[in-house]
């Protein structure tokens, strides 16, 4: 008896395994940096589906040469800048602190991006609503339902349309030939979610501004993504401490790795740690919407908000999500390649 065959499978499986990775590229508005209103963030599973998170306002627009191909569009809430009422005029343009933004009225950046990507519009069902709405005024047809096949989106898809869901929904999405399904789950966050009235058409911006009020697009969420490798990873989307981040996030869901809003006004840099060390607990955490220039030369800057951050978070590496460096998650939420 030969012991060839043994080592062929040996090496096939860990070639397999090689492979079995998840890719994460952030998209801010300066290379190699974690700039002020970075947020867009591309995750793309072994399978090849591919999924936007927040387009916000680090990229320049459907023309974005970065984007490639986008099968799902992800939004956690309407703010403008993760919905988009603003662009990137230019990649590189201002600085990290303060980036040039020029204004995305009327569409948004998610329903251009949607609109030319044949993308899944997958949100809270009033934020679809919404958005499908402008989808159908860049192409001139309605945005439909996304067509079910075995109980998944089959990517590429052929058209853009809405895949609404609320807390606690989830939608599945594979690619024709692939055997497994990214799956997405809706999930709480506490915050709020009001469209940017730039992104409103005149009537109801008009109705509006006598009160000075704004129109809420249904509640504010996170996302829980199990990729096909086994890799489960929580976006918190804007948030505050709950207590759902331990019994839903991290008991039921199981994540492993979290990728966290630092925005100031809904977290300080201790209640975030917090998050991390006591009710999530992931194997690593992707730091993201640092609301300051994080970096510097791609190093944390001494005396940041997140160089406190990263201080109180123990037993765990935090990833700086620094714009175009792919970062490779496998399933256990190691990162194995473009991490620092
Ligand atoms: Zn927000
Ligand atoms: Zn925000």
């Amino acid at each position: 008896m030969t012991r060839w065959p043994m080592v062929v499978l040996a090496l096939a499986l860990a070639g397999a395994a090689g492979a079995q990775n998840v890719k994460i590229t952030p998209l801010g508005t300066h290379a190699g940096e974690l700039c002020d209103r970075d947020r867009a963030t591309l995750f793309e599973d072994p399978t090849g589906v591919r999924i936007l998170y927040d387009a916000g306002a680090s990229v320049t627009g459907s023309d974005d040469p970065r984007l490639g191909a986008v099968h799902v569009v992800l939004l956690s809430h309407a703010h403008g800048d993760h919905m988009g009422d603003q662009r990137l005029k230019g990649q590189g343009a201002g600085t990290c602190a303060r980036p040039e933004l020029v204004s995305a009225a009327p569409h948004s950046t998610t329903a251009e991006i949607a609109a030319a990507k044949n993308s899944a519009l997958l949100m809270m069902i009033p934020m679809a609503s919404f958005l499908g709405r402008k989808v159908e005024n860049i192409r001139g047809k309605p945005a439909p339902a996304c067509p079910q096949t075995g109980g998944a989106l089959v990517a590429p898809l052929a058209e853009p349309c809405l895949a609404g869901v609320h807390i606690g929904g989830a939608q599945r999405v594979r690619t024709a030939d692939a055997g497994s399904a990214v799956e997405i789950t809706a999930v709480t966050a506490a915050h709020e979610s009001t469209v940017s009235r730039s992104l409103l058409s005149d009537p109801e911006r008009k109705s509006l501004e006598p009160d000075n009020v704004s129109l809420t697009l249904g509640p504010s969420g996170g996302y829980v993504i199990r990729f096909t490798n086994g890799l489960v990873v929580y976006l918190s989307g804007d948030t505050g401490l709950h207590a759902e981040m331990k019994s839903i996030v991290a008991d039921y869901h199981k994540a492993n790795l979290m990728m966290l809003n630092l925005g100031p006004n809904a977290v300080t840099m201790h209640s975030a740690a917090y998050a991390v060390n006591e009710f999530v607990r992931p194997a690593a955490v992707i730091a993201s919407h640092p609301n300051e220039a994080a970096t510097a030369g791609g190093k944390v800057r001494e005396g940041s908000r997140m160089a406190a951050f990263v201080a109180g978070v123990t037993g765990r590496p935090v990833h700086m999500a620094l714009s175009g460096r792919t970062m490779e998650f496998d399933g256990g939420a190691k990162c194995v390649a473009g991490c620092q």
